[in-house]
């Protein structure tokens, strides 16, 4: 195992082709999509890996397979405990519905009912707590230690990052070498297993990360060399919203990952609408971090080959338009 200043390195390349023999046949291999008018608006040759074409909506199905799926016999038997009210939740419910395993996810409360009926819908328990009278993470741990449940994070673990990395295996295998990859970053884990593929199969790649602004805990991590929290960030990309990259990511972050970027909301809501209206993909604010970037020039890419991942495409339609129409 190698390891670094900032801590041991704890997934490799060979992790990464690992989980993607693992989910072969089990997740769907997105489409690449062009397009001339990014091409001509950008001056670069542009291919955007598409995880909102993604089971259950957002690549979070690659790493929660990758990871059910080595659980031991006996933690099989006993089942899963994810705690999230986004698409985790929902990635832990449909792997452990295809590989026979008891999904248990804990929500709070006031989590939107649609969440709370989808992820039943995948067969998973739904336990709920009150964020206001209970700590989460305490509260997950008891249930799952009472049932004895494995728990699956949503970023920070080894079989996580590496599930999540086959995204980028897979862009690059369709499309070749690449001069720049634009990942957005919640906890790194999509980002930290995107830049170790990108880093063995296009090695002058430069794998960059995008965050909301309003959540720019991992850019000040990557600036400063010390790992960084931001509380409850307010930003609309709700996948963003953690507290800080973890144990796992943060190195991973600090050895593979060239640059951290960030953009602001305004011009998150703008490229998500670009993006439904000019290629007729429906994106969610999180998923159009580092098309984002891209589009709103933060980054000079002229001449360049550029690999992004659309990370997802879960979006209450309702909200989108009222957004939409409160920003005219
Ligand atoms: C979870 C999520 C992210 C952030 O992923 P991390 O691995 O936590 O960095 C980005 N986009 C979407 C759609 C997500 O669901």
């Amino acid at each position: 195992m190698n390891a670094s200043e900032f801590g041991p390195l704890l997934v490799s390349y060979d992790d990464v082709a690992g989980a993607a023999r693992r989910i072969q046949g089990r997740a769907h291999r997105t489409p690449v999509l062009t397009s001339e008018t990014v091409n001509k608006r950008t001056g670069a040759d542009v291919f955007f890996k598409c995880e909102n074409f993604q089971r259950m909506g957002a690549f979070k199905f690659r790493g929660a397979y990758n990871a059910l799926s080595q659980l031991l016999p006996e933690e099989k038997k006993r089942g899963v405990l994810a705690y999230s009210s986004g698409n985790h939740a929902q990635a832990v419910a449909l792997a452990g519905r295809l590989l026979d395993i008891k999904p248990v996810i804990v929500m709070p409360m006031d989590a939107p009912q649609v969440k709370v009926e989808a992820t039943k819908g995948y067969g998973a328990e739904v336990v709920l707590y009150d964020k206001h009278k209970e700590d989460r993470d305490a509260f997950a741990r008891k249930l799952a230690g009472e049932r004895g449940l494995a728990v699956i994070p949503p970023f920070d673990h080894p079989h996580v990052v590496a599930g999540q990395g086959t995204a980028a295996k897979e862009l690059f295998e369709e499309v070749g070498k690449l001069d720049y990859l634009l990942v957005c970053c919640g906890g790194g884990g999509l980002l930290s297993g995107c830049a170790i593929a990108a880093h063995a199969l296009s090695p002058e790649c430069k794998a960059i990360g995008v965050e909301p602004a309003l959540g720019d805990d991992a850019t000040r991590s990557f600036k400063t060399r010390t790992l960084q929290s931001c509380h409850n960030p307010e930003t609309i990309a709700d996948g963003a919203r953690t507290h800080s990259m973890g144990k796992v990511t943060f190195p991973l972050v600090m050895a593979y990952v060239h640059d951290m970027l960030t953009v602001d909301d305004p011009e998150l809501l703008r490229t998500m609408f670009w993006l439904w209206e000019r290629m007729k993909i429906v994106v969610e604010p999180t998923g159009a971090l580092a098309a984002t970037a891209l589009l709103e020039g933060k980054l000079s890419a002229k001449g360049a080959r550029v690999g992004v991942i659309i990370s997802g495409g879960n979006i209450d339609l309702r909200w989108a338009a009222q957004q939409r129409l409160a920003s005219r």
